[in-house]
């Protein structure tokens, strides 16, 4: 069997077409999201980039606001409140990692819920729980979203999620269990990782370790979603190329449906972060007119 390829780039585009008619219906008003960036880190600037492109393309405002490595936290706790206060800013992201002197989580916290664009402030994670979702993590909602466009069905579905974190695992497996999916999760302290994702009829994977799913760990026709970002070295090209955590050539022979990386949930998640913000200019719209 060959892998059916769930092509993260259409469905992030398709999604970006709706974002874009959503935000045209709020005119003369114009979303404006504000990235929050501490520090010199260049990966963080190149991200920055695009997600300027991808709100230009919808026609949301961006704004990258830099702030000095060195700032206090008391300074970056002032730039979070008067950009909380500021009506002309509809959504608010603080660029992770902050600098060790800082807690990033804390300054996560102070963000309103309402301009929340990463959907990680606790209210809203207290929504994915609830079931009562407004703003939720951007890669969760990108997973669920090419699951939907894919058209798999979830109720009864036997789920496992490999990862925990607080971004992507957790709120992943809330929002399949809303779905009454049958979800397994499973952590650095899962003893048999194996047994469980031969299980799957559905295989997340959101860790971080090119390679570590392999075609004799997934169930033949699972569906494959492969969160991972990994670095590794091209011995064919001498440079680095972009890999997942499932070894994807193999994984595909056996699998009904797979996300490649690059070009799989990553693509979908920059759509999720638009969605956010226009789901959060309506919130807020909504909220005016009380
Ligand atoms: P994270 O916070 O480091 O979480 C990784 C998770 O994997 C943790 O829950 C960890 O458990 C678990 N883990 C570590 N080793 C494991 C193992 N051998 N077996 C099973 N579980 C293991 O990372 P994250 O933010 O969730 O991101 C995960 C990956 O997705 C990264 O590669 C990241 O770059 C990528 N990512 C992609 C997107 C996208 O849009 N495509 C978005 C976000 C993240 P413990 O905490 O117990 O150690």
């Amino acid at each position: 069997m060959s892998a059916r390829i769930l092509d993260g780039v259409a469905i992030g585009e398709k999604v970006k077409s709706q974002v874009r008619e959503a935000v045209a219906a709020m005119k003369p008003r114009v979303p404006k999201l504000v990235a929050v960036l501490v520090g010199d880190n260049p990966g963080a600037r190149a991200y920055a980039k695009s997600q300027a492109k991808a709100c230009e393309e919808v026609g949301i405002a961006y704004e990258l606001r830099e702030l000095a490595e060195g700032i206090t936290e008391a300074d970056l706790v002032r730039e979070i409140t008067t950009l909380n206060t500021d009506p002309e800013v509809t959504a608010i992201l603080l660029t992770m990692p902050v600098p060790p002197h800082l807690d990033g989580r804390a300054a996560q916290r102070l963000i309103d819920p309402l301009k929340d664009a990463d959907g990680v402030h606790p209210v809203n994670l207290g929504g994915v729980v609830q079931g009562r979702r407004q703003l939720a993590p951007c890669t969760a909602l990108a997973v669920m979203e090419i699951l939907e466009s894919a058209e798999i069905p979830l109720k009864g579905a036997e789920v496992v999620m490999v990862g925990h974190s607080e971004i992507v695992g957790k709120p992943t497996a809330l929002l399949l269990l809303e779905q009454l999916a049958t979800v397994t999760v499973c952590h650095i302290g899962t003893v048999d990782l194996a047994a469980h994702t031969r299980r799957a009829e559905i295989l997340i994977v959101a860790v971080g370790k090119a390679g570590l799913i392999t075609a004799d760990m997934v169930r033949p026709g699972a569906v494959v979603i492969d969160v991972g970002i990994n670095r590794v070295p091209d011995p064919e090209t001498g440079k680095s190329r972009i890999v997942g955590d499932v070894d994807f050539g193999p994984v595909s022979e056996i699998a009904s449906a797979i996300t490649p990386v690059p070009g799989g949930v990553g693509a979908v998640t920059t759509a999720m972060l638009l969605r956010n913000v226009a789901e959060a200019a309506n919130l807020q719209e909504t909220l005016r007119r009380i």
